[in-house]
């Protein structure tokens, strides 16, 4: 025998059980969109390495270590994608949807990051994202918020996760700050561990993300963005939780929210719970106005959040809130003797024509009565039908009712549907 060859390490099969919890997360998502008025955007999962240099930073965790990068046979670096928003924003400004306009738009599907497998973490994971674009003022932050809480309330997650936001300010004020910000951890050097005196320099308000305990109380202790905003940003951001206030969404302001992306400003927020372990954030996003101009378009304001799709089924599986899963059939076909077995298709095309919501599935691979109820049972379907020669020549078809305790019936094949229905 031939030795079996593995998936990649990080990167999962989805099984036909699990695909139905997918499927009815996937569809509250897609008929909140709907209702919102959202457009889907479908972009390639490879792009060119320079898009997300260019936008998610050189010196983050994505592009430092995370990226899949290959060369293709022409010799151009190309990366499968690690995020959706920057390939939203190519695509944008490739078609000229941004410029002067205002869209609303959503994508979902696979993403790839070189990270270490763990639960909630994957090198191959699923995000549903949207981006909204030409709205300067923070009723578009707001609203995208309110649909995010309206996803939880309609998953009944609603209780089981908490809203953080924080204000990065203006690219200048943001920069001052990092001078500021910097003086501090150089005075506290010594304390440092290593991932932060790294990025102490690079990018130093990372550091104040450290998930590291040993820190904490330093970093408490932190000069605050919150105390360097500008005017603008300070009020964006005092507006943004007045309209939360009013629309009675609870949220923290946490001033220690960064985000590992650097095309964010103003507005940042995060979703997350203390259901999965270490990997509690469920949806992150915020205001990234400076990128579609730094990725060559014009200057457009946007807003956007990505939601980790393993880590919501995570959530919905552990806390036993997917509905009751359906079975594979309601109605199993079955037939026995030469001539029937013919006949039998053309019944079941009959009543998949009559009864087109009915999943019907016909008995293939033959086999004795006793095999083929057992098939039938097996489907979960409720009701098993049996043609045999003596019922094909009668026109007629024996209803066998697999879940219920009732004796088993004739009926003629034109008459079948009714009863069925
Ligand atoms: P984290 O802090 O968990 O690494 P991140 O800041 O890198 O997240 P984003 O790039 O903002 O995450 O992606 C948005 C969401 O996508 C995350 O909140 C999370 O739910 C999900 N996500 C990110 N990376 C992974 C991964 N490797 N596996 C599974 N889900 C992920
Ligand atoms: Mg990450």
């Amino acid at each position: 025998m031939s030795k079996q060859i593995q998936a990649i390490r990080g990167m999962n099969d989805c099984l036909p059980q699990q695909t139905p919890v997918w499927q009815y997360a996937e569809q509250v998502l897609r008929q909140t969109m709907f209702n919102y008025g959202y457009s889907e955007i479908r972009f390639p999962i490879v792009e060119m390495t320079e898009l997300f240099k260019r936008s998610i930073g050189e010196v983050t965790d994505i592009v430092e270590k995370e990226m899949y990068s290959f060369d293709d046979r022409n010799g151009d670096s190309l990366t499968l994608r690690p995020e959706g928003t920057a390939c939203c924003v190519r695509a944008g400004n490739e078609h000229g949807l941004l410029y002067n306009q205002e869209q609303r738009l959503w994508y979902m599907g696979p993403m790839f990051r070189h990270e270490r497998p763990q639960k909630g973490r994957y090198r191959q994971f699923h995000q549903f994202g949207l981006e909204t674009f030409g709205i300067a003022t923070p009723d578009i932050d707001a609203e995208v918020i309110l649909l995010s809480a309206r996803l939880w309330q309609q998953l009944g997650l609603t209780s089981f996760v908490k809203l953080e936001i924080n204000s990065l300010g203006s690219a200048e004020a943001r920069s001052q700050y990092r001078e500021v910000l910097i003086a501090y951890l150089e005075q506290h050097k010594a304390q440092l561990d290593e991932d932060s005196l790294r990025r102490m320099h690079t990018n130093p308000l990372r550091v104040l993300d450290s998930k590291n305990p040993a820190l904490a109380e330093l970093l408490a202790a932190a000069p605050q963005l919150a105390d360097h905003l500008d005017q603008d940003s300070a009020e964006h951001f005092a507006r943004l939780k007045q309209i939360l206030t009013v629309a009675g969404i609870d949220f923290t302001v946490n001033p220690r929210l960064v985000r590992g992306l650097d095309y964010y400003n103003k507005t940042v927020f995060e979703w997350v719970t203390t259901e999965l372990g270490a990997q509690g954030t469920v949806c992150a996003g915020g205001r990234y106005d400076g990128l579609v101009e730094q990725l060559g378009g014009k200057a457009t304001p946007a807003v956007g959040f990505a939601l980790g799709m393993e880590r919501l089924v995570l959530l919905l599986q552990h806390l036993d809130l997917v509905p009751a899963l359906a079975v594979n059939a309601d109605i199993y076909l079955m037939a026995l003797g030469e001539q029937a077995e013919l006949a039998i298709h053309s019944v079941a095309e009959r009543l998949r024509n009559e009864l087109p919501a009915k999943r019907i599935i016909l008995h293939c691979g033959g086999g004795n009565l006793k095999k083929q109820v057992k098939r039938a049972d097996k489907s979960g379907a409720s009701v098993g039908l049996i043609l045999g020669e003596d019922e094909l020549a009668r026109g007629e078809i024996t209803v066998k009712w697999l879940r219920e305790d009732k004796p088993q019936q004739t009926l003629l094949i034109t008459e079948l549907a009714k009863s069925l229905a």
